[in-house]
């Protein structure tokens, strides 16, 4: 049986799978009063911490040190520029096969993945040649 949800925990669920984005907490905030369903900033974050320990969202450190929030069922594959923070999206997951390969090694059921490489963005390497 799946966990009752309340109703704090259905408006953020909704919210971020509406974005199809990750959302810090204080993006999420904002939408959310944009969406007419506001919820306090404190709520947010205790909501999200229960959706991340309940494993429904991910929760990702930018270079910031900021959280960004995702649903759980969306695979995540970053390039991320350490200098500007800027995160690029993968297009396509290139750790299928070893996800499958893990799964049936280690016995191990996979929820999902992130990926991430850290290094300078194609504007960020510019900057640093001047
Ligand atoms: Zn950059
Ligand atoms: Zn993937």
């Amino acid at each position: 049986m799946p966990p009752r949800r309340t109703r704090s925990q259905a408006i953020i669920l909704d919210a971020l799978r509406a974005s199809g984005r990750s959302l810090s907490a204080q993006e999420l905030f904002l939408e959310l009063r944009q969406r007419q369903t506001p919820l306090g900033l404190a709520t947010v974050y205790r909501t999200l911490d229960h959706l991340r320990i309940h494993g429904q969202v991910q929760a990702r450190p930018l270079p910031s040190g900021e959280l960004v929030y995702s649903l759980v069922q969306q695979d995540q594959h970053y390039l991320t520029c350490l200098h500007c923070g800027t995160s690029i999206e993968i297009e396509q997951c290139p750790v299928q096969p070893l996800e499958t390969e893990l799964q049936e090694c280690y016995h191990f059921k996979v929820f999902y993945h992130t990926l991430e490489f850290f290094g300078l963005c194609a504007k960020c390497q510019v900057m640093a040649q001047r």
